[in-house]
C-alpha cells in the first residue's frame, strides 16, 4: 500500500492556526503505551524497515525507540518539538486526505512536556547525526554524533513531575502489557517491518520483517494458529453500482471456526494500516462467523481495510484510534462478506456420502475424527455417551461436516456434535473425576515452560493459584510481566 511515509519528503512546518484549530484536541500521552504508539507511528511514517523498542520500569524509567527511517534534517530537529509542527500535512484540504499515521504535530511536544527526551537523528544525505536534549520542553546540548541514517528517541522519567497523573499508572507489568499490545498490533499491520520489543531487558517480541503476515502470527499466537489462519481477500462481487465510491479493499487473515478464543482480544483492525478500535468492524467479523462458533468463543482476525483517505476521517480522537467512515454500511457488508468468503472457501465442501451400518458399539476416545470433509471413510463407530450428566443416547454416526461437526442419527433425529467441544468435554470430565478422587495425574516437565500472559491473565492466574495447583499446575512468576 505504501501510504505512510508519503509526507516525509516535506519539510517540517508549524500548521497555520486555521488548520491547527481543526485538530482533535486532547491528551496524547495517557500512559507509557501512548508514547510507544506515537514513536512507532513516527518511525513507520519515516519508512523505517527496522524498529527496536526498549522499555524499562514499565516505560516510566525509559522508552527508547530506534529506527532506520528517513531521519530529521539537522536544521529541523528543534522544530519537530514545536506544537503543531509537522512534515505530514500543510493545508486544511490535507486534513481530509491523510495518508500518514501522524498528522497533528503534537506527539513530540506532548512527550517532551512530560518527560526528558533525547533525540539522535540522521538523514541519508547528512554526514553525521544530530543530537538534542529536550528538558522541560526546551532544547539544549545540541551537537553532532555518529549514527547510521535513522532516528533514536529516548524518553526518560515519564510523568515524574506530574505525580497526580503518575499515580494513575498501573504496575510495570500492566503498563508493559499495554506496550506489548501496541507493538504487536503494529507488527501485524506492517509484516515487512522488523520489530523488536525489549521489556526490562527481555526480548518480548521479535518479528522477522519478511512481509508475510503468517510469520508475524507465528510469533504472536504460535504455530497452530499461524498455520490454520485463512486468508481474507477482496472477492469480486460484481461491479459496484455506478455512482458508488470504489469498494474498500479488505485483506488479512481470520481463524477457521475450529480455532477460536474465549475472549475478544484477538481481533485486530487497521484502516489504511492505522490500528483502530471499531465495534462496527468487530461486529461485521463476528456476524460472518454466525452459527459457526460455540457460544462464548471468538475468532482471531487481522484485518486491514484500504480505502481512499477521503472516505475515512481519522481526526476524530486525540489518540487517532477512532475513525469515522463515510460509508459505514458498505464497509460493514464488504468486510462481512469477505470474511464469510474466507470461511466458506477455507472449509472443505461438504459431500454427503452413504454410511454403511456400524459394527459393534464403542465408546469414543478423546480423538474422535481426523479433520477432513465428509467422506464415507472407515465405518464410523456409534457414539455412546461417557458423559456423567446429560448423557447422550446411542447414536449412529453419519459423517463429518466441515472437519468440525459430527453428524449422527439418534432416537430423536439428527444430532450435530461439535467435535472440538466434545473432545474438550471428555478431557474436562476426566480431569474433574481425577481431582475428585484427589489423584490428578501430574507429570513433571523436564524443562520449565515459560508462558507469556497479558496483564489481565496474570491477575487471573494469581487469583486462582491454589485451584490450579490442585489440578497439578505449578506456576511461578518469571521476569517482570
Ligand atoms: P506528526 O507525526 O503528527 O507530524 P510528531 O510530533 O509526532 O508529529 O513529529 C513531528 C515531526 O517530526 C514529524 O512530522 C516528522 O517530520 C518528524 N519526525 C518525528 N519522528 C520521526 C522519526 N522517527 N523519523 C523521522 N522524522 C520524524
Ligand atoms: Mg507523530
Amino acid at each position: 500500500m505504501g501510504m505512510p511515509g508519503v509526507g516525509m519528503k516535506e519539510a517540517i512546518r508549524v500548521l497555520m492556526p486555521e488548520v491547527a484549530s481543526k485538530i482533535a484536541a486532547g491528551e496524547v500521552v495517557e500512559r507509557p503505551a501512548s508514547v510507544v504508539k506515537e514513536l512507532v507511528e513516527n518511525s513507520l511514517d519515516a519508512n523505517a524497515t527496522q524498529i527496536t523498542i526498549e522499555v524499562r520500569g514499565g516505560g516510566v524509567n525509559l522508552i527508547r525507540v530506534v529506527d532506520n527511517g528517513a531521519g530529521i534534517p539537522s536544521g529541523q530537529v528543534e522544530l519537530a518539538f514545536r506544537r503543531y509542527a509537522t512534515s505530514k500535512i500543510n493545508t486544511l484540504a490535507d486534513l481530509g486526505n491523510i495518508v500518514s499515521l501522524g498528522f497533528r504535530g503534537e506527539a513530540l511536544p506532548s512527550i517532551a512536556a512530560v518527560a526528558e527526551v533525547d533525540i539522535l537523528t540522521r538523514t541519508a544525505d547528512e554526514e553525521a547525526g544530530t543530537y538534542l536534549e529536550m528538558r522541560d520542553g526546551l532544547g539544549r546540548g545540541k551537537g553532532q554524533r555518529g549514527r547510521p541514517p535513522g532516528t533514536t528517541i529516548a524518553v526518560r522519567n515519564l510523568l515524574r513531575n506530574f505525580p497526580a497523573r503518575l499515580k494513575f499508572l498501573k504496575s510495570s507489568a500492566t503498563e508493559n502489557g499495554h506496550i506489548a499490545t501496541v507493538v504487536s498490533q503494529y507488527s501485524l499491520a506492517f509484516p515487512e517491518v522488523r520489530f523488536t520489543l525489549l521489556l526490562e531487558g527481555r526480548a518480548a517480541l521479535r518479528t522477522p520483517g519478511s512481509g508475510n503476515l503468517r510469520d508475524v502470527l507465528l510469533e504472536l499466537y504460535g504455530l497452530e494458529v499461524a498455520q490454520a489462519m485463512l486468508e481474507v481477500a477482496a472477492r469480486d462481487e460484481g461491479p459496484p453500482a455506478e455512482a458508488m465510491a470504489p469498494l474498500p479493499q479488505v485483506s488479512g487473515m481470520v481463524s477457521p471456526p475450529s480455532v477460536a478464543r474465549s475472549g475478544r482480544g484477538y481481533l485486530s483492525f487497521f484502516v489504511n494500516r492505522r490500528w483502530v478500535n471499531s465495534r462496527m468492524l468487530a461486529r461485521a467479523v463476528e456476524e460472518a462467523y454466525h452459527a459457526l462458533l460455540m457460544a462464548g468463543k471468538h475468532p482471531i482476525a487481522v484485518i486491514n481495510i484500504s480505502l481512499p483517505p477521503q472516505d475515512v476521517d481519522v481526526n476524530v480522537h486525540p489518540t487517532k484510534t477512532e475513525v469515522r467512515f463515510r460509508q459505514e454500511g458498505v464497509i460493514f457488508s464488504t468486510l462481512q462478506r469477505a470474511v464469510r468468503g474466507a470461511l466458506v472457501s477455507g472449509a472443505p465442501v461438504p459431500r454427503i456420502a452413504a454410511q454403511p451400518p456400524p459394527p459393534s458399539p464403542r465408546v469414543p476416545g478423546p480423538t474422535l475424527w481426523a479433520p477432513g470433509s465428509i467422506e464415507a471413510g472407515p465405518p464410523a463407530p456409534p457414539l455412546a455417551a461417557p458423559l456423567p450428566q446429560a448423557s447422550l443416547p446411542i447414536l449412529r454416526v453419519l459423517g463429518q461436516l466441515s472437519g468440525s461437526y459430527i453428524l449422527a442419527e439418534g432416537p430423536e433425529g439428527l444430532y450435530l456434535i461439535d467435535q472440538h467441544a466434545a473432545h474438550e468435554r471428555v478431557l474436562c470430565d476426566r480431569v474433574r473425576a481425577q481431582r475428585q478422587r484427589q489423584e490428578v495425574e501430574v507429570q513433571g516437565l523436564l524443562e520449565l515452560v515459560t508462558i507469556e500472559v497479558t496483564a489481565r491473565q496474570e491477575e487471573l492466574l494469581k487469583g486462582h493459584g491454589e485451584a490450579l495447583s490442585g489440578y497439578g499446575f505449578a506456576l511461578e512468576p518469571f521476569g517482570d510481566r
